[in-house]
């Protein structure tokens, strides 16, 4: 119910107009669960800014799977002190499921904590600490067989994030997710293709990322698989292009191949986090596969489609890693040909197995080993980016930005996930989530330049 000063009632407390300032960190699935907050936000008249000081509610969505991330968190909860007194502070997402407690206990300006199951009883938690009721923890785990929700978006944009599977069975040894996030649990895929195809209809959704900490997990615990999910997709009028994050090797399966070689809309790219290219630094790590079991897998996606780009995730320096396990990695550079990959220095994750390991290996090595990696992969990198220059690639425009030199240009990514920047036609002309056909005119390592040769619109036509 809407009041003459524009507040909701709901239960026993007014909502007028509020704002939400809202920080999130880590990965696509955090950024997914910010949007399903904001949502749940709304109903309680709050809309978001991205200014901290007209903030009455203060919320960070946080990570744990990198220290950088965490360290970040720390330092801006410290600048909450600043805040006015009536702001209030909550903190979720994963350093939140674990750490809830403690963190609501050290830092005098948080008012609430919430863990990365009970995001949808966000309302709930907002109404309580508007009641008065504050320094509260909320960390449970949904108990219930079933994962069922309805996509929330917030953004007005064509494109969505769509959660499928959430958990993650794997316990790599490095990593702290099956801690922050639970046990693995699908939605149905009768559920997920509904959800789409009302995405589609009533929301002009053509762009879907399928979401997941392990995606090709989904399915198992009820006889359904990624591959079916994605042909049916694939049948929805309207959207244009599937995508789907992140990938376990060791769940890729052959009919997921195929997917690649018959989805039309399914994207010219996977994202195959390799970790190591040492065997022995792999069974370290818990990660069910080789190297060669890896390599095969790229050769089946790249031969089932020719235009397959490949990106994957690395860690340097994972404890007592020898110089001739970083030199496999190396190796695996040159053999796998990588788009694109996210490198960075092993840091231990408090409670993972690895960070209980006697590691010898010191910072300067790591640093070392890392900045090996990112300078070979670069080189790689640039190679296989020029090979798209005198090429027109289709993309999906999403934002406009001046470069370097102060001229504007607007940028968008290929179905193979490369941004592309081009120059407008003329100044005042408007590609916002059009699709164009851009000629690749030059390029380097992280990007490419070209030239509209055809603006589609809102929608691609052939
Ligand atoms: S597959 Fe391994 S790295 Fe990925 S979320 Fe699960 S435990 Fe973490």
């Amino acid at each position: 119910m809407t009041t003459e000063n524009n507040s909701i009632k709901v239960g026993e407390l007014d909502f007028p107009p509020r704002k939400v300032w809202m920080k999130t960190y880590g990965c696509q699935m955090n950024y997914h669960d910010s949007e399903r907050i904001m949502s749940h936000l709304i109903n309680l008249n709050f809309t978001q800014t991205e200014n901290q000081q007209e903030a009455d509610l203060v919320l960070f969505n946080t990570c744990a799977v990198r220290d950088l991330a965490n360290q970040k968190f720390y330092s801006h909860m410290g600048e909450t002190n600043h805040l006015r007194k009536e702001v209030i502070v909550a903190a979720g997402g994963c350093i939140a499921q674990t750490e809830g407690k403690e963190l609501v206990a050290k830092y005098k300006t948080l008012d609430f904590a919430f863990g990365t199951d009970v995001i949808d009883n966000i309302g709930e938690m907002v109404y309580r600490a508007y009641a008065g009721e504050r320094k509260f923890t909320v960390t449970s785990w949904d108990r219930s067989d079933n994962y069922s929700i309805e996509t929330k978006i917030t953004q007005g944009t064509p494109q969505a994030f769509v959660n499928i599977i959430k958990g993650c069975d794997k316990f790599c040894s490095y990593c702290i997710v099956p801690f922050t996030r639970g046990r693995e649990k699908s939605r149905r895929h009768a559920e997920v293709v509904t959800d789409v195809k009302r995405l589609v209809e009533y929301s002009g959704i053509q762009e879907v990322m399928l979401l997941g900490q392990n995606v090709n997990s989904f399915g198992k615990d009820n006889n359904e698989s990624l591959a079916d999910l994605i042909m049916d997709l694939d049948q929805i009028n309207g959207l244009e292009l599937l995508r789907y994050t992140t990938s376990h090797p060791y769940d890729v399966t052959d009919e997921l191949v195929s997917a690649h070689a018959s989805a039309k809309k399914l994207a010219n790219h996977l994202h195959l986090p390799v970790q190591s290219g040492s065997n022995t630094v792999l069974q370290r790590m818990l990660r069910e596969y080789t190297i060669e079991h890896y390599l095969e897998l790229l050769a089946k996606m790249r031969k089932a489609n020719p235009h397959m780009v490949i990106t994957t995730d690395i860690i340097a320096g994972f404890p007592n890693e020898t110089e001739e396990e970083h030199q496999a990695t190396m190796q695996l550079l040159e053999l796998a040909q990588y788009d694109n990959i996210f490198s960075y220095a092993y840091s231990p994750r408090k409670g993972t197995k690895s960070a209980r390991m006697n590691d010898v290996l010191t910072d300067d090595i790591r640093g070392r080993r890392l900045r090996e990696i990112m300078k070979r992969q670069l080189e790689i990198q640039e190679n296989l980016r020029k090979g798209m220059i005198g090429k027109i690639y289709r993309i999906l425009v999403s934002e406009k930005k001046p470069d370097k030199k102060g001229a504007l240009k607007w940028t968008g990514r290929t179905s193979c996930m490369r941004l592309v920047h081009f120059a407008p036609e003329t100044l005042d002309s408007d590609y916002q989530w059009h699709w164009v056909d851009v000629e690749i005119l030059s390029a380097t390592a992280l990007s490419t330049q070209g030239k509209i040769i055809k603006d589609h619109g809102k929608r691609p036509t052939l």
